[in-house]
């Protein structure tokens, strides 16, 4: 049988659209027939060569890390107590090696032997995929979500929601708190409304570089907005002071990465404020150091999502607390969409759902 796949055969080149064999899946492996693939903005970083020195491919690859589908084929050593059958609606974040600390702690995106579809081992860039059975996360019952708004939970809704549970457990939101989402892309969208959920009454403020986009995080909770596009962080302060009545931000999570982002959260820092880091357009961090100390400043790194984030987050979509803003994307215009998301011109996430 046959598929349809975009594939990679190096860097900086459009994805090949090809019909290749279905895959087979190993014995401890399960035939995701795929329905939703999310694109996110590092599968353009995959392909423009972001990753090049920190992953080794072996070409032609597969993106698309992001997919939620259906069982369609079970490999003869699943168990029947992983209670899968075929038709099951599933997601699945990434997979480790099961025995390591990082894993055995249910950290297994942190697993130095992971394995990350979409990023060496084939993803959703394609119709069907195989899928290590112990990571696999069944839907219940039949109908509920469309794969195009659970696709998206499995980074771009999971890796913000990660990050916010670190300023939270931490005790850095609050009442009388100011949290701001810095970037309101693909996971941005979503973050806001984990600081309205997870928040715990603080005061929710969003920052972006176009109005389309604040709209988002207005309508998915932000209390207040700031359009930071070309302001300096001086005239930035002044707004988030007119805005929430205070000059400062006690929690940030910069779910955009780039140096700007990342020194503008800084400058707004209160005294043990704390950042969480989920956003990755740069490569470099430069903060002051003296504040950072004298004020004792927190700077979380915060990566992906675990299996169990993952299912609070599922929880979550099912009761209907989330808001998903999808555009549904055609396989033909793969590589016209990665142009648009490079260049930020798509709002929400977008998602390849295969007709
Ligand atoms: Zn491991």
């Amino acid at each position: 049988m046959k598929m349809r796949a975009a594939r990679m055969y190096g860097y900086k080149q459009p994805l090949r659209l090809e019909e290749i064999d279905v895959p087979t899946p190993g014995p401890e492996e399960v035939l995701v027939r795929v329905g939703g693939a999310g694109m996110c903005r590092t599968d353009f970083q995959l392909v423009d060569g972001y990753f090049d020195t920190g992953l080794s491919m072996d070409f032609p690859i597969t993106p698309g890390h992001e997919v939620a589908g259906w069982v369609d084929g079970i490999g003869s050593a699943v168990p029947k107590s992983a209670r899968l059958a075929e038709g099951d609606q599933v997601v699945f974040g990434s997979w480790g090696d099961g025995a390591c600390r990082q894993c055995h702690e249910g950290n297994e995106q942190l697993c130095a032997h992971g394995v990350w579809a979409g990023f060496g081992r084939h993803g959703g860039y394609q119709e069907y995929m195989p899928v290590d059975y112990r990571y696999l996360i069944k839907m219940p019952g039949r109908g509920g979500l469309s794969p195009e708004t659970l696709a998206p939970l499995t980074d771009a809704g999971l890796t913000p929601y990660r990050g916010l549970k670190k300023l939270r457990n931490a005790g850095h939101l609050g009442p009388g708190r100011t949290v701001a989402v810095s970037g309101i892309g693909g996971l941005g969208s979503y973050a806001v409304q984990y600081a309205k959920l997870l928040g715990g009454g603080a005061t929710v403020v969003a920052f972006a570089r176009s109005d389309e986009k604040l709209k988002i995080a207005a309508d998915n909770g932000a209390d207040h907005v700031v359009n930071v596009r070309d302001k300096d962080t001086d005239t930035v302060r002044v707004e988030l002071e007119s805005a929430t009545g205070r000059a400062e931000l006690d929690a940030v999570i910069d779910c955009a990465g780039s140096a700007e982002s990342i020194r503008l959260a800084f400058s707004l820092l209160a005294a043990e404020g704390a950042v969480a880091s989920v956003g990755l357009i740069g490569n470099r961090v430069d903060i002051p150091l003296f504040p950072l100390v004298a004020r004792e400043y927190t700077y979380y790194g915060s990566f992906w999502g675990n299996y169990n984030d993952l299912t609070e987050v599922l929880a979550l979509a099912r009761a209907g607390q989330i808001t998903h803003s999808v555009t549904r994307v055609r396989f033909d215009d793969v590589n016209d969409t990665l142009e648009a998301i490079a260049r930020g011109d798509i709002l929400g996430r977008a998602v390849i759902v295969y007709d």
